[in-house]
Parts: structure tokens; C-alpha cells; sequence
């Protein structure tokens, strides 16, 4: 029965363990470790609710340690991508018919099971095959995805109950419709949450879903589907498709009921996808919804009238956590030439104490890159500044992929504001600085806004107020989160919705109602009662 208004549990932020040592936690996770240490699993694809092996096989590895192989996956080809296209459109009946708040319990219900009995199974797994020092594997792949999924549920009803006005003798009423076809789910290696968040959010709005997750985080995801199916979600809601992008995007973007790409990524990759949709526009029975976050310039503007002590930290923890792989991570930042002494004596102490290395040392706040290509744009960056007359290294630039893919942090100084390090995405541990003169500051502003194609984040530090409306009402288009003496990184659902413009992406806002809004297609109905 079906007849009454429910209240939901409300939704509040996952606290986050602390790992000390001796604690319980810290006990548990080590045992995990060992575990999925000690074994190489299979994964395979899961097309409505069944495991489907292939021929055709990846293997999951340690980036901290590429001779570790921790599974095993299949990678769908043309048959299974076209069976999986078929499982969602076969799955979405039952599943937009079922009644909101029995799917809103599923995906809480998975939220309970992730902070509670598997979060060091995801912890770990990210840990392992994303090379995520404890902390940074804590906060997204156990809290943020809880997050997302505690949250979006609270954000369906808020959008479910909003209804337009009626005159005497009619009734007017919005039903939420979920879209008409599936979804197309591509996620990228970096965030454990945000793979999760982009299947289950569009899934939770009453659509189904054909996902393809990054090869780099293929082991974190299966055991989300796992995670999700012990919740109750139907078989079919969510199909798991490893395998190639290109490869899989050929016939998922030919469909016709394709509805939706729900993506984050890079920019040209996103862009491509993009492209795609445009040849194919008249292919399909609507107007496919093309939500992506895509790539990032990140920006710290210091004023001269900045605290030193907080500039630095936030550039630090902003540049090098997660080895500069969020695409929120600080990357360029612009300092007045009267504050350049002091800040550069607070940052080489505070860089030169940082410790790089395996995930499994936990005094280790710089780990592993995530891969082979990715150590080696990097290892391009540095090798072009190295021998640039435009820049000094200042820090760092020691790097090594024989046992891991090791880049220590590294800091560029540039005597050139568009020097490409200053541009361009390089999603690395390398943070790149610029020296203004502190008369020139509405040029240094001019500069930064027209440096990069990006716009996601970008902080400024400033104790002056005047100082700080200024700056902030200049960069206005320059980033969709944007932060007044704090970090550019580290965003949490519910209170930072997340999401930038220009080529960062379509700016719908993560973990958020706006995001959740573009998975539907209301209808709107009117009731004449005389
Ligand atoms: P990526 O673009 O290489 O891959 C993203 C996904 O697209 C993966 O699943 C990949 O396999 C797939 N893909 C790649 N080429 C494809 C193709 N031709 N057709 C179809 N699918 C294809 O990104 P990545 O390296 O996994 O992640 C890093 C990027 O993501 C960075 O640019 C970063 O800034 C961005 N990012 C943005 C946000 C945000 O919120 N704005 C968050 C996280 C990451």
C-alpha cells in the first residue's frame, strides 16, 4: 500500500575514520589490505544481474607497485555491449514503476552498507588499485559516495514535491518521469564516489544504466555493483561494461533510446563524445541529456594583504594530495613579488617534508601516479621545464617508474604567465608558480582569467575585504566552486555542490537537485474537475 507522505531520514555527511594508530579501524583495514593482497579475483561484466566472462581480458595492478596484480577483468565486446543496451532497456518498466521511496531505501540502504560493513573492502580496493594513501581512499571511496547517495535521495524528494499551483476547479500536477531510454554512464578513474554517484544517479531518478567504468578503476567499481545488488537493486538497473571506450561508445552512441551521458573526464574526451551525439542527432527518439565535468586549471590568487601560513598549506595540500590527480587540484598560483621571500622559505620547508611512496606506508602523502601515460606526460612536463629558459624548478622533479609510477612533488617557478605548465591539464604532482608585481595586480587578474579554457576552481587569500569583493566580482567566469582563504579542493556533498563552466564542463553540479533534475522529463497534467 501506497498512501502515505514519508519522512526521510535526513541526511548528514559521513564522518570520517581517522586510521591512528592502534585503532580499530586501522586494525581492520590492514587486514583487508592483506586480503585482496593475497589474491587475484576475475572480474567480470554484470548484464542484468549475471556475471559474463570474455575472452578478451585487462589485468587490475598496483600503480605503487606494477608487478602486484590484484584481478583479472573481461572487456566487453560489440555482442555484449549490444546484450547490455538490451538488459537496460529490458529492466526499465519495472524499475520506473516501482514507487520512489522503495528506491530511495535501496540506495540507502547501500549508503549503510558502504559506511558500515564494506568500507574497508572499497577503502582498500581503492587504496590498492588507485594507489590512494588511507585518507584521501577514506574521504571519497567511504565518505563522499555515501554522500552522494544519503543526500541525492533527500534532493529526489525535495524535487518530487515540488508542484505548481491550481485554480479553483482544476488540478494541476508535475509527475517526474524518469527519461525515455537508458543512460549512458562513463566515469573516470580518479574518484571511487564519482563512479558510483554517476550510475546511481541518473538510476535513482528511474532510469537505467549501462556503465562503463575507467580500466584504472575497474576493481572499486565491481565491488560497487556488488555493494548495490546486496541494497536490492534490480538486475538490469545497472549494467557493468569494462572495456574499451571507443570501442563501446561506437554502438552506445548509435542507439537510438540512448537518452543521457552522465560523464566526467577529460575535456576531449568529453568533447568527442559530444561530437558523436551531434552526427547522430536524428538517429535518436529525443534530444539525448549531456551532463559532463570534465577537466581543470585550478587557480590560488594570493593579495598582498594574504596570511602566509594558510597560502601555503592550501597550496600544498591542494597541489600534491592524491598526487594532483582530482581535477580540482591547485595548479598554478599567482603570488605578489613583496610576499615572494617569506612564502618560498614556509614552502620549502613544508614540500621538502612531504614523504613519497607506497600506499602501504602511511606516513606516505604523496603515492603513485596512476599509470604508465600518465607518468609519462607528466615526466614530458618536467623533462620541457628542466630545460626551459622561461622556468626553474624550485622543488623537486625526481621521478621514477621501475617499481611504481613515482613523481615527487614538484614545484615550477615561470617567468612567463602562459608558459604551458601555467595552461595546460597535467593532472601530476606539479604545482607551477607566476610572481606579479603587486602594482600590477589588474593585469596579474586579466592574465589569469584569459590563461586557461578551464573555469572549475580557483581560490584567493586576501585579508583586505575590499580587496577580496574585488577580485572575486573580476573572476567571476573564471570557476564554478570558488573558495575565499581555503583550498580550491575538497568540495562536500551537500554543502559545496561541485562543478565548473567554460570547458570544465557542463556545470550541473554533482551531488546536487540540479543534477538530479537533468535525469527527468516531467509531465505536466491538468485535471478539469466542471
Ligand atoms: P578520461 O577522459 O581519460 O576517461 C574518462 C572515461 O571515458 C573513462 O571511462 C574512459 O575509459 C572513457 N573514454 C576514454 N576515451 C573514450 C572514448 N573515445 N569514447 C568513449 N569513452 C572513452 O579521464 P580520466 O583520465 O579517467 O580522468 C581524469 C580526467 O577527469 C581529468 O581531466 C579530470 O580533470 C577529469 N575529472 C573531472 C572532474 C570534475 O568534476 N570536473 C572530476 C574528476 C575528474
Amino acid at each position: 500500500m501506497n498512501n502515505s507522505m514519508f519522512r526521510l531520514p535526513e541526511a548528514y555527511n559521513e564522518p570520517i575514520k581517522t586510521y591512528v594508530p592502534g585503532s580499530p579501524e586501522r586494525q581492520f583495514l590492514e587486514q583487508e589490505l592483506d586480503r585482496q593482497m593475497g589474491q587475484e579475483i576475475q572480474i567480470p561484466l554484470i548484464i542484468n544481474g549475471k556475471a559474463v566472462h570474455t575472452a578478451e581480458k585487462g589485468k587490475v595492478r598496483c600503480p605503487h607497485d606494477h608487478e602486484q596484480v590484484l584481478a583479472t577483468f573481461s572487456k566487453a565486446g560489440d555482442k555484449e555491449v549490444r546484450r547490455v543496451i538490451e538488459a537496460a532497456l529490458a529492466a526499465k518498466p519495472a524499475w520506473e514503476e516501482m514507487p520512489w521511496q522503495e528506491r530511495a531505501s535501496i540506495f540507502l540502504k547501500a549508503a549503510d552498507l558502504i559506511s558500515h560493513k564494506y568500507t574497508y573492502l572499497l577503502n582498500a580496493a581503492t587504496m590498492l588499485s588507485q594507489s590512494k594513501n588511507v585518507f584521501q581512499a577514506e574521504i571519497d571511496a567511504t565518505c563522499e559516495l555515501v554522500d552522494f547517495l544519503r543526500f541525492n535521495v533527500q534532493f529526489m524528494a525535495e524535487i518530487y514535491s515540488n508542484q505548481p499551483l491550481s485554480e479553483k476547479g482544476f488540478w494541476n500536477r508535475i509527475e517526474y518521469r524518469p527519461l525515455e531510454g537508458f543512460v549512458f554512464a562513463l566515469t573516470p578513474f580518479n574518484f571511487t564516489a564519482i563512479a558510483g554517484n554517476l550510475c546511481a544517479a541518473p538510476a535513482m531518478m528511474g532510469n537505467t544504466v549501462v556503465w562503463k567504468p575507467s580500466f584504472a578503476a575497474v576493481l572499486s567499481g565491481y565491488y560497487i555493483m556488488k555493494i548495490l545488488k546486496e541494497a536490492g537493486l534490480p538486475d538490469g538497473v545497472i549494467n557493468f561494461t569494462p572495456g574499451k571506450g571507443s570501442d563501446i561508445g561506437r554502438i552506445v552512441l548509435s542507439d537510438e533510446n540512448l537518452a543521457g551521458i552522465h560523464f566526467t573526464g577529460s575535456t576531449k574526451v568529453f568533447q568527442a563524445l559530444w561530437q558523436k551525439v551531434g552526427e547522430n542527432i536524428a538517429t535518436y527518439k529525443s534530444f539525448p541529456r549531456m551532463v559532463g565535468e570534465t577537466g581543470g586549471k585550478d587557480y590560488i590568487f594570493m593579495h598582498s594583504s594574504a596570511d602566509i601560513e594558510p597560502v601555503v598549506t592550501a597550496a600544498v595540500r591542494g597541489a600534491f594530495e592524491y598526487q594532483g590527480q582530482k581535477c580540482s587540484a591547485c595548479s598554478r598560483l599567482y603570488l605578489p613579488r613583496s610576499r615572494w621571500t617569506e612564502f618560498k622559505r614556509k614552502l620549502e620547508k613544508d614540500v621538502m617534508s612531504i614523504r613519497t611512496g607506497s600506499v602501504l606506508e602511511y606516513g606516505n602523502f604523496v603515492n603513485s601516479v596512476i599509470d604508465e601515460n600518465a607518468f609519462d606526460t607528466i615526466d614530458g612536463f618536467i623533462n620541457r621545464a628542466e630545460t626551459s629558459d622561461q622556468t626553474e624548478i624550485i622543488l623537486g622533479g625526481n621521478r621514477d617508474k621501475s617499481k611504481g609510477y613515482f613523481v615527487e612533488p614538484t614545484v615550477i617557478l615561470a617567468h612567463d604567465p602562459y608558459y604551458e605548465s601555467m595552461v595546460e591539464e597535467i593532472f601530476g604532482p606539479v604545482l607551477t608558480l607566476y610572481i606579479y608585481e603587486d602594482e600590477d595586480l589588474e593585469n596579474t587578474l586579466s592574465i589569469l582569467d584569459n590563461t586557461s579554457i578551464y573555469a572549475l576552481t580557483g581560490a584567493i587569500f586576501a585579508q583586505d575585504r575590499q580587496a577580496i569583493i574585488h577580485i572575486m566580482t573580476r573572476l567571476v567566469h573564471t570557476a564554478g566552486n570558488f573558495y575565499i582563504n581555503d583550498k580550491p579542493t575538497g568540495a562536500v556533498v551537500g554543502q559545496q555542490p561541485f562543478g565548473g563552466a567554460r570547458k570544465s564542463g557542463t556545470n550541473d553540479k554533482a551531488g546536487s537537485p540540479l543534477n538530479l533534475a537533468r535525469w527527468i522529463s516531467p509531465r505536466t497534467i491538468k485535471e478539469t474537475f466542471l
